[in-house]
């Protein structure tokens, strides 16, 4: 039975022998076996066995509310009874679709209009490139084509966003297409050497100069980069960066297209993390917090300029999806969307939760011998494991410490992420001050027991 109580042993034996999981080695997992999740509250969540765990991660980046929300499964309750699936295929559409967009539109600023509603981030970085590429075929530019990434940067496990993402393990895996570059990542701590980051961030940021010269401007179409890097580190780029990036996307009319899967929806104290960092792309990928990931569901945005040539000139649009604004995920995202404004959510993590985490932060591991780094900004943050402060000296084993110190979390009760030698974590918008102190005492002793 779905609810029934099964042993742990039972449940993850079962899950061995039918489950490949993500992003694992599945014989060492299989020999630790894994955490069976049963049930949520607000950031809480409960294994099989009711041990709880405070979790700083909200899921994977996404339940912008916690877990539990009565308003959001009642929305999908009452969608579900009145029309369960219907499509915007061919001449039909819906109202909780069209009510989504006008919700989201005016959440947005005045330069986007158009939005193409997809499964995930990565369908909504795969319909990217087809967009992108169809935008200069109709303006008269057929050879802009090739996107620009950056190494470790994130946008999905299918082909083509893997390949756009800068991760060389997954590209090793078979996740390469043509007309896809990469540029260095804007990691200072790490990278900067003797440049200062304003200095480093202008270096990293005329890169894409250099590449977008040596690939030719008419053949490249687009620059995709998630404003703040998230699976890659929760990297937040030296301030100098974004707009030099900017100067130089509009400089040789190449389309700058953010990744807000993770940065959008409250996450910095923004609604969309590109407006935190003070830069205004011609694209947004969206998923994740779109929905709080109760349902799933992802849109690309399109900004006026590239919706009208589309429109107005573009004839025949050769995409569609299934489940493309499915209703029930658009109500969700209807109900998602209103308590985030209802609750004064976004404020609240720009004026009050969010600095009140950064600051904790500092407080608890400013002088911490492990710590080189605490970088963040509402309720996203990065702590940087560090063998010498002065040099930013990195442990030869960054890996596996982070590894160790998520374990450990586990051990206390709170899950964080650990990704090339930092601890990440993202609690949900709604967490309040307690919570948010249980997350950094928990933090706190995992890091100790790490050393
Ligand atoms: N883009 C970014 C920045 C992400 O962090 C992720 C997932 O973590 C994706 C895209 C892919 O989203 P999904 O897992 O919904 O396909």
């Amino acid at each position: 039975s779905i609810n029934g109580q099964r042993s742990t042993q039972d449940y993850q034996q079962a899950d061995a022998a039918h489950h490949i999981h993500a992003f694992l080695d599945q014989k060492a997992l299989n020999a630790e076996g894994a955490r069976v999740i049963v049930r949520g509250d607000r950031l809480n969540l409960w294994d099989n066995e009711g041990k709880r765990y405070l979790d700083g991660m909200s899921g994977l980046w996404c339940t912008q509310l916690g877990y539990g929300r009565a308003d959001l499964a009642q929305a999908a309750a009452a969608q579900f009874a009145k029309l369960p699936y219907y499509n915007m295929f061919f001449h039909t559409t819906h109202p909780p679709v069209i009510e989504l967009s006008e919700l989201l539109f005016s959440l947005l600023p005045a330069h986007y209009s158009h939005v193409i509603y997809t499964n995930s981030g990565s369908e909504t970085n795969e319909v990217l490139i087809r967009t992108v590429r169809k935008f200069w075929q109709v303006e008269g530019k057929p050879d802009k084509k090739i996107m620009i990434g950056r190494w470790n940067g994130y946008h999905g496990s299918t082909l083509a966003a893997s390949a756009l993402g800068g991760m060389k393990f997954m590209h090793e895996m078979g996740g390469v297409i043509p007309d896809v570059a990469h540029i260095e990542e804007p990691y200072w701590y790490a990278k900067g050497g003797d440049l200062s980051p304003a200095e480093f961030g202008l270096q990293c940021a005329r890169q894409l100069e250099d590449k977008i010269l040596e690939l030719g401007a008419d053949r490249v179409a687009g620059f995709i980069a998630e404003p703040f890097q998230g699976a890659g580190g929760m990297i937040f780029p030296p301030e100098s960066y974004w707009p030099e990036i900017q100067r130089i996307c509009r400089k040789y009319d190449v389309l700058l297209c953010a990744d807000e899967v993770i940065g959008g929806f409250g996450r910095t104290g923004e609604w969309f993390a590109h407006q935190h960092f003070g830069f205004e792309p011609d694209t947004l990928s969206l998923a994740k917090g779109l929905t709080s990931g109760y349902v799933p569901m992802g849109g690309l945005v399109l900004s006026k300029r590239i919706a009208n040539a589309l429109v107005e000139r573009g004839g025949l649009f050769a995409h569609g999806l299934t489940y493309s604004g499915h209703p029930v995920a658009a109500a969700v995202a209807i109900a998602n969307i209103q308590a985030i404004q209802n609750e004064a959510l976004v404020p609240q993590v720009k004026n009050d939760s969010g600095p009140y985490l950064q600051s904790l932060l500092r407080e608890v591991f400013s002088q911490h011998p492990l710590v080189g780094e605490i970088q963040g900004a509402g309720l996203v943050a990065a702590l940087q494991f560090t063998e010498d402060k002065t040099t930013r000296k990195r442990f030869a084993n960054e890996n596996e410490l982070a590894w160790r110190c998520r374990t450990l979390g586990f051990e206390e009760g709170v899950i964080i992420r650990s990704t090339l030698g930092r601890m990440i974590m993202a609690p949900a918008l709604i967490a309040n001050r307690s919570e948010l102190e249980e997350l950094v005492e928990k933090t706190q002793k995992a890091v100790d027991r790490t050393a």
